[in-house]
């Protein structure tokens, strides 16, 4: 199998997530590049391969599988390489529609609220702020939201309704942001479900660290592993076929009478959901790309 990464190069060096890749691979022999957006140039032409330019010279033979691990971060820019990869017929884990969608936490949420998966009560925020719509809509505290953003960057919790009115006047060149109401019961905790070809890999707890709500690992927080119950397995599969990711990260929050799904990562990292479950992460890849691809182990 030859599998392409994609993956911001600035980041290279200190992420997990690519070492482990590579570490992986070299076990099992496979081959795997990792490259850059700003590797590339394409031309939408009938060429083929050739429409494909890396570091300036057209590409001969296609990559088996391309994983693109830039999630929030991904741009116009690498969503057209991995869509025109997509029209060459290369399998692409996660696609770039679904990319696209996972990356607007308020498109997202819109389309799991139809499909009657619980979420917390949203609303993109209009400018100027409808003091009174907010107020009749939402208790206090809430959640204020970038539309897009990852590891809990650009969140804010707002006490009070002048906090709220405050803060976003405070960053009033944010084009869209939403307000989101605050799942008490879930205070500084949830679960994060490792979905991989429509499974659930496993689950880890996550609690936050000092002085934030947010439970996110790179924040500070903990991990350790949770149990996966077949209601926890149900919510995450069916959120990620919904956003159409065959790899996701669900985050579900603790409500008083059961969960509801906070958010859908396309590129979930997993240095703690190692750390917490034990499971080899790029291995299950490994394993589930030989499957869905039907190449045999070596
Ligand atoms: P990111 O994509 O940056 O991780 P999230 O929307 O997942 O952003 O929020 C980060 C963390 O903040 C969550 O993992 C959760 O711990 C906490 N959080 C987010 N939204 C809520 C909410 N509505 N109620 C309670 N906690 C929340």
């Amino acid at each position: 199998m030859n599998i392409w990464i994609l993956f911001k190069k600035e980041y290279l060096n200190e992420s997990h997530s690519m070492r482990r890749f590579c570490e992986e691979a070299a076990l099992q022999n496979l081959t795997v590049s990792i490259y850059s957006p700003d590797d590339f140039d394409i031309v939408a032409n009938d060429e083929g391969a050739r429409s494909i330019h890396i570091k300036g010279k057209p590409l001969h033979d296609l990559p088996d599988c391309v994983i693109p691990r830039m999630g929030a971060g991904t741009t116009y820019f690498a969503l057209a390489i991995i869509r025109q990869l997509e029209n060459l017929g290369v399998y692409c884990l996660n696609g770039s529609e679904s990319i696209d969608l996972a990356k607007d936490k308020l498109a997202s949420l819109q389309e799991l609220a139809v499909n009657n998966v619980k979420i917390p009560k949203t609303m993109l925020a209009k400018m100027p702020v409808d003091t009174k719509f907010v107020s009749k809509e939402f208790h206090f505290p809430v959640v204020l939201k970038r539309i897009s953003g990852s590891q809990g960057k650009g969140i804010v919790l707002c006490k009070s309704k002048e906090q709220l009115y405050d803060t976003i006047e405070l960053i009033d060149t944010e084009p869209n942001l939403i307000i989101q109401e605050y799942i008490k019961a879930s205070r500084g905790k949830d679960i994060r479900v490792f979905v991989l070809g429509g499974r659930a890999i496993g689950a880890m707890l996550r609690k936050a660290g000092k002085n934030t709500f947010k439970a996110n690992f790179s924040k500070g927080g903990t991990v350790e592993n949770f149990p996966l119950t077949p209601e926890l397995e149900w919510l995450a599969v069916e959120s990620a076929r919904i956003i159409g990711l065959e790899c996701a990260g669900v985050d579900i929050l603790f409500d008083k009478s059961g969960y509801v799904v906070c958010e859908v990562n396309s590129s979930p990292g997993f240095k703690g959901f190692e750390q917490a479950t034990g499971i080899n992460i790029p291995k299950v890849f490994y394993d589930f790309l030989r499957v869905r691809l039907g190449v045999s182990a070596a």
